[in-house]
């Protein structure tokens, strides 16, 4: 059906409009048929529009718009009116005006969808990813992924202007080694052997600086085949760097500048840099994480040295297994009830601690099943070391250091949220982790892994320590958090042929294996590596943050579920046996 170029779009036109003649295409949001007048609200990406058509001379027309229904794909062409007194809509921003049509062209109609196009509808997320297409002709759907795009032009622009260079790297490579398992692709040409999916452009990018790049950035699909959580995914995005000739403090300030300039940009914050830092030490001692929401403060103490002499049976016995007793102050939230507590306690037990001690701050002392059998000099003191008052109410967990620290990490957190101490309109909380350890122990394995990847420089302080405690030896490694989020991790790297070896070998990597995997990138190292480090943003997640959600499939235009399925297309699909053959594989039963 022939039909014109649009002169405006559906969320364009307003009063001064008024007298003109336009097009408009789009979807039918919905239609209205009050008996002689019909209105049609016109939909596209930029909004809604009412057009009218009126039971007038044209009867044809008046016919055409009777039989239109919502999500028919239509255009039409009339004059711009202010709408009559009375029938404005202040919450549209074309609600001034109308459209009378003079024609009307149905170029495409549409089944009844299995949903609504509209907000706050109850659809389960089933049916939103069944129909993709239409879950993201929501607006909602739609400012999300605008808004990541505005967020990438932000980047590319800032990357831009500091002379990074943009370069695409291999999708088909040599397993990379992030740690999680692969996604492997067969070689039809070399029976046998396969490619793998990247988990990040990790190697690629430290071989770019070798080359004399400078400046790396790349806006790059990873995957990493694992279990998947409401914010993972097989596929996401990275917004990957690498720089050289660089330190912690250089990446620290190039990447304020890019926060700086997407908060601005995305939400008109002014952040303030520098970013503040911790330890990841400190982390886990005053927030039981290495990712704190510092949106609200609730911080961890330990109570360790006001309980020297404490009889109590369960702090004596964790202070002699050198362990910790660690508590949080809750403001005001001292009238907690009963059943408040058995939730509170049931929460820490589920994450695995032996039970909640908690005191009742008053005015006149304390309040507590555990009060009696503290002295008056250790009550004081513990409510001290808390930093409450009359009205707080003080949690302790006691145990096993690490353990009783992430659980009460979480505890801070879950407290909060009953708390409502975050607040939807609460300024970004932006924070740099640093020096993380390089190596984590597993003990299933009984050996050391590395805690970002292999390629991690240690503090040259700590490089001794390789060979006697590898568990002493920090990273040059920083994970950037926001929220209560790790929005980028990163590192500066080894460049030395030499000590990436010994790396190696302290992760039980012989040298014959690390040749097989990793030859090209220390054959690299040969030629001329500065020094490098660089750092890696999780895309999806940043946007997710900005746009306010709390599953990044809302910001991914064509997620999976969480059991890896594509509901949209049926991915993945058995192939036949001729495409099978063609590849040398057999799928074992
Ligand atoms: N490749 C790392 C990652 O994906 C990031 C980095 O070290 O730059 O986490």
């Amino acid at each position: 059906m022939k039909f014109n170029r649009r002169t405006h779009n559906c969320g364009e036109l307003r009063e001064k409009n008024a007298g003109e003649k336009v097009v408009l295409n789009g979807w039918v949001d919905n239609q209205r048929n009050l008996g002689g007048v019909i209105f049609i609200q016109m939909r596209d990406r930029y909004g809604v529009t009412q057009v009218v058509v009126e039971e007038t001379d044209d009867k044809d027309l008046y016919a055409a718009a009777k039989g239109i229904r919502s999500e028919f794909v239509v255009s039409v062409e009339g004059t711009v009116r202010v709408r009559p007194s009375g029938s404005e809509n202040r919450n549209m921003p074309t609600g001034m005006v109308d459209v009378v049509v003079s024609r009307l062209i149905v170029l495409n109609e549409a089944e009844t969808p299995p949903f609504p196009i509209q907000e706050f509808v109850d659809v389960s997320e089933e049916l939103r990813l069944k129909y993709r297409y239409l879950d993201l002709r929501r607006p909602s759907m739609q400012s999300n992924l605008i808004l990541r795009h505005k967020v990438s032009q932000a980047a590319r622009k800032y990357f831009d202007e500091q002379s990074f260079v943009e370069i695409e790297t291999p999708i088909l490579l040599k397993s990379t080694p992030e740690g999680a398992r692969d996604f492997l692709v067969p070689s039809r040409l070399h029976k046998g052997k396969f490619y793998a999916l990247p988990q990040s452009p990790q190697t690629y990018k430290q071989i770019l600086m070798v080359s004399g790049f400078d400046r790396y950035f790349q806006i790059v699909k990873c995957f990493r085949d694992e279990d998947l959580r409401a914010d993972r995914q097989y596929e996401f995005t990275q917004i990957d760097c690498e720089m050289s000739f660089v330190d912690t403090e250089d990446i620290y300030e190039m990447f304020e500048g890019l926060m700086k300039r997407l908060l601005m940009e995305i939400k008109g914050y002014d952040l303030k840099t520098p970013i503040p830092r911790l330890s990841f030490d400190e982390a886990m001692e005053k927030y039981g994480s290495d990712k704190p929401d510092l949106r609200f403060e609730m911080e961890m103490v330990t109570l360790n040295h006001v309980l020297g002499k404490c009889e109590f049976k369960v702090f004596k016995e964790t202070l002699e297994n050198n362990g910790v007793v660690t508590a949080i102050t809750a403001k005001g939230f001292g009238s907690i009830s009963r059943s408040q507590v058995d939730a509170l306690t049931d929460f820490v037990k589920k994450l695995g601690a032996g039970g909640l001690a908690y005191i009742k701050v008053k005015e006149d002392g304390i309040d507590s099943p555990v009060a009696k059998f503290l002295s008056d000099e250790e009550k004081k003191n513990i409510v001290e070391t808390a930093k409450a008052s009359a009205g707080d109410l003080v949690l302790i967990l006691s145990g096993a250091k690490n353990k009783i620290l992430n659980i009460m990490g979480a505890l801070r957190l879950e407290v909060a949220k009953r708390l409502n101490l975050i607040s939807p309109d609460a300024q970004p909380a932006l924070l740099w982790v640093t020096d993380f350890p390089l190596y984590e122990w597993d003990e299933d394995t009984k050996r050391y892994y590395a805690m970002h990847h292999p390629f991690t420089s240690p503090r040259i302080e700590d490089i001794p320590y390789m060979d006697s405690d590898p568990s002493k030896v920090k990273a040059r490694a920083y994970d950037l958090v926001m929220n209560g989020n790790e929005i980028a991790g990163g590192s500066i790297r080894i460049h030395n042929p030499e000590l990436q070896a010994k790396m190696f070998k302290v992760l039980g990597i012989a040298d014959e294996e690390a040749k097989e995997k990793f030859g090209f990138l220390m054959n690299a190292f040969k030629f001329g590596a500065p020094p490098h480090g660089g750092i890696a943003f999780g895309l999806d997640r940043l946007v997710m943050l900005f746009a306010g959600k709390d599953s990044i499939r809302d910001v991914i235009a064509f997620p999976k579920t969480t059991s890896g399925l594509s509901l949209m297309d049926d991915s993945p699909t058995a192939v036949d046996d001729a495409q099978l053959k063609e590849l040398g594989i057999k799928v074992r039963e």
